[in-house]
């Protein structure tokens, strides 16, 4: 059996056509602290559920499997304001707590803890990565803006041209329904 990996993770694409307005006022945030860092590709904006890493494909189905049994509604979010992960240096934008997203992230960590036989991840903090290599924000920006999903999906990073980061392909993906 093969024992190649990908590097893995689930997440909600803010690329949905129904995202559009808000994600040019994302974007406009993005462009205006850009000098303060790397900024993330448009194309690349994105909130991670579940953080898998390296994942073979055996583990992949099971995951997916997991993902077959999920019941959870659409979920309409909404952006807060911008915060700081030091250990990491990236700059990003929170997300306002919601239950059912909640839910589904603990649910997908927990799979993934099982399946990849890793301990379960610490505090989930929803959020959107802004900036890579950015320095601490002096205050907090707010932008309140709306999201709706109705899928999550599984990703692929797949590294670009050393030096020029990654681009993420979605390998399946799940309606989320009431
Ligand atoms: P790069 O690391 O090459 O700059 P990236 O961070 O966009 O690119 P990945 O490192 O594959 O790509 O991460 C994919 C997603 O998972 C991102 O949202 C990232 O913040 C998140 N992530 C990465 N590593 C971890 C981790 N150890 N714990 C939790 N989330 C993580
Ligand atoms: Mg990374």
């Amino acid at each position: 059996m093969s024992k190649e990996t990908r590097r893995l993770f689930f997440a909600l694409d803010l690329s949905d056509a129904h995202n559009a307005a808000s994600r040019d006022a994302i974007v406009g945030l993005k462009r205006q602290l850009a000098p303060q860092g790397r900024p993330v590709p448009d194309d690349n904006l994105h909130i991670t559920l579940a953080f898998l890493g390296e994942v073979d494909s055996k583990a992949y189905r099971r995951l997916c499997e997991t993902a077959d049994t999920l019941t959870c509604p659409p979920l309409s979010l909404i952006t807060t304001q911008t915060g700081y992960f030091p250990a990491q240096s990236i700059l990003w934008l929170g997300i306002a707590e919601n239950t059912a997203l909640r839910l589904l992230a603990e649910k997908l960590q927990s799979a993934a803890a099982e399946i990849l036989n890793r301990p379960a991840e610490h505090k989930f903090v929803p959020h959107i990565s802004l900036l890579r290599r950015a320095k601490p924000t002096e205050a907090p920006l707010t932008l309140q803006q709306p999201l709706h999903f109705q899928r999550v999906g599984i990703y692929a990073s797949v590294p670009l041209e050393e030096g020029h980061g990654v681009r993420y392909q979605c390998l399946n993906h799940w309606t989320l329904t009431d």
